[in-house]
C-alpha cells in the first residue's frame, strides 16, 4: 500500500553532471534571479510586484488591480491551470523537473551542501547506518542549521512579494509579517531536511492528476527497451546494449528505475539521462534513455496536434484574447457611488429634493502627482450637484459626499434613473444611480 504505512526507505542519490544538468542549472540561476531580485524592483517609485492583502490590491508592473478587478484573478489562475494542462499534455512534467521550487532548492542547495559536509553518497549512507559518534553530530548540527537558514531565505523572499523586501530586511514590517515568514521557515525546513521526495510521491495534486493528462505521445523520459533489452547480455548499440550498471537508478532522486518503464513518481530531471549518456558514450553508443514519446518506442511518429492539446491550447488562446481587451479598456481608476445611508431623500425649504450618496474613488495610477476628477450628473434635467473637489493620491481611496438636488414636481415619478460621471484627465466612466424624487407611489 503506498503511503506512510510503510517505513520510509532514505535516499542517497548519486551527483551527475551533464548537458542536461548544466541547462537545469541556468534554469535554477535564472528562477533565483526571478524569485529574489524581483521584490527590489521598483516602477515609478513603487514595487514592480506587491499582493497588498491587507490593502486589498496588487502592483504589477506599474499597473495596480483592486478588489474590482477580480475578473483578472480569475483569468489567471484559468491561464495558470490551462497551461499546465497543455504543457504537460505536450512535454510531461518539465515543471517538475526544471522549475518547481522544491526541486530547484533541493538540487541548487540541499544536495550540494549535504555532499559538501557530509560527504559522498557512499560516505553519507554508511555515516547514517553506523553508530552515532561526535563526527556524525557535528556534520548533521551544521547540515540542519544550514538547511535551516536557507528555509528562512526562501520564506522571507516568498514573504518579500507580500509585506516587500526592504520592509522584512530592515526589520520593519510588522509582526504578523515575521509570524508568517517563521511558518514558511518551518515548513520549507520540513520539506527540504526530510519530507523531499515525498512530497512528491503523496501529496503534490499535479503529481497526482498528471496521469490523466499525459497518454502516450506525451515527450516524457524514456528507456529505449528496444535496444537496451535483454540488459547485460550483450554489449551493441542496437541491442541488449544496457550494461546493467544501474548508474540510472543510483542518480534518481525518486528512487525509481526508468527501466521498468513510465512511472508516476518520474519528475523528469533528466539525471538518468545524462548517467546512461556517460556510460553509453564511454562505450560508444548513444545513451539508453531520452526525453521522447511511448509511441516512438513502438515505431509510430508521435502526434503534437491531438483533441486534448487543440482543446487546451485554443482556451489558452481564448483567455489570453480576452485579458488583452480588458486590459485595453481598463480604466486606471475605480468609482462606486452609494446612497448614504440615513435617508432616501430630504426636502429643503426652497421646494427641492435633495439626495445624498457616497462616492468613491480609488486611483490606481502610478505617479508623484495627485489626479485631479470632475464628476457631472447625467440624465437629470435641471439637477443641482454639490460636492467639494476630489483629488486622489496614487493608489490612494477617497470617499466624498455627492449631493444632487432637484425642484421637486407633483408629476415625478417616485424613482428617476440618472448616471454620475466621473473623469479623470484621461478617462471617464459612467456609474448608474437613481434619484427619489419623494413622489408617491401612486404616481408612479
Ligand atoms: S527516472 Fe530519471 S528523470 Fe525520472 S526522476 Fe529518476 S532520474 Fe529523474
Ligand atoms: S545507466 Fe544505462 S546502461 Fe546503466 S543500467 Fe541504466 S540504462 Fe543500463
Amino acid at each position: 500500500m503506498l503511503g506512510f504505512a510503510t517505513k520510509r526507505k532514505w535516499l542517497y542519490p548519486q551527483a551527475v553532471t551533464g548537458p542536461w544538468q548544466r541547462l537545469r542549472w541556468w534554469t535554477f540561476g535564472l528562477l533565483h534571479l526571478v524569485l529574489f531580485a524581483t521584490p527590489w524592483i521598483t516602477v515609478q517609485g513603487a514595487p514592480a510586484v506587491w499582493i497588498d492583502l491587507p490593502g486589498r490590491k496588487v502592483h504589477l508592473v506599474g499597473a495596480i488591480f483592486t478588489a474590482s478587478d477580480t475578473i483578472f484573478l480569475l483569468f489567471l489562475l484559468l491561464f495558470m491551470a490551462f497551461s499546465l494542462f497543455f504543457f504537460t499534455s505536450l512535454f510531461g512534467r518539465l515543471w517538475c523537473g526544471f522549475a518547481c521550487p522544491q526541486t530547484v532548492f533541493l538540487d541548487a542547495w540541499v544536495r550540494p551542501f549535504e555532499e559538501w559536509i557530509e560527504g559522498g553518497w557512499v560516505e553519507r549512507r554508511r555515516r547514517d547506518e553506523g553508530p552515532w559518534s561526535f563526527d556524525r553530530a557535528w556534520r548533521k548540527a551544521v547540515k540542519w542549521s544550514v538547511f535551516l537558514a536557507l528555509s528562512f531565505l526562501v520564506a522571507i523572499a516568498f514573504m518579500s512579494y507580500f509585506a516587500g523586501a526592504r520592509e522584512l530586511w530592515t526589520g520593519t514590517a510588522g509582526p504578523t509579517e515575521y509570524a508568517l515568514v517563521g511558518i514558511f521557515t518551518a515548513v520549507w525546513y520540513l520539506d527540504l531536511a526530510w519530507f523531499r521526495e515525498q512530497f512528491c510521491n503523496y501529496l503534490c495534486p499535479y503529481a497526482r492528476f498528471q496521469g490523466a493528462l499525459t497518454d502516450s505521445d506525451t515527450v516524457t523520459i524514456q528507456y529505449d527497451i528496444n535496444r537496451g533489452e535483454p540488459r547485460g547480455v550483450e554489449d551493441a548499440a542496437d541491442k541488449g546494449a544496457c550494461i546493467a550498471c544501474g548508474k540510472c537508478v543510483f542518480v534518481c532522486p525518486q528512487g525509481i528505475d526508468i527501466r521498468d518503464g513510465f512511472q508516476l513518481e518520474c519528475i523528469a530531471c533528466a539525471k538518468c539521462i545524462d548517467a546512461c549518456d556517460i556510460v553509453m558514450g564511454k562505450l560508444g553508443h548513444k545513451t539508453l534513455i531520452d526525453f521522447g514519446a511511448e509511441a516512438e518506442l513502438h515505431g509510430a511518429k508521435p502526434r503534437r496536434l491531438r483533441p486534448r492539446t487543440v482543446l487546451y491550447g485554443g482556451l489558452l488562446t481564448g483567455i489570453a484574447a480576452t485579458v488583452a481587451i480588458l486590459l485595453a479598456g481598463r480604466a486606471p481608476f475605480d468609482a462606486a457611488v452609494a446612497r448614504a445611508p440615513g435617508s432616501l431623500f430630504t426636502e429643503d425649504a426652497d421646494g427641492f429634493v435633495r439626495n445624498t450618496y457616497l462616492l468613491r474613488v480609488t486611483n490606481k495610477e502610478i505617479g508623484e502627482a495627485p489626479v485631479p476628477f470632475t464628476v457631472q450628473v447625467e440624465g437629470l434635467d435641471g439637477a443641482q450637484m454639490l460636492m467639494q473637489d476630489i483629488v486622489v493620491a496614487t493608489t490612494e481611496t477617497r470617499t466624498v459626499p455627492l449631493i444632487v438636488r432637484l425642484r421637486h414636481e407633483d408629476d415625478s415619478p417616485r424613482t428617476l434613473p440618472f448616471r454620475v460621471r466621473v473623469s479623470s484627465p484621461t478617462t471617464s466612466v459612467a456609474l448608474d444611480a437613481t434619484f427619489k424624487t419623494g413622489g408617491h407611489i401612486d404616481d408612479e
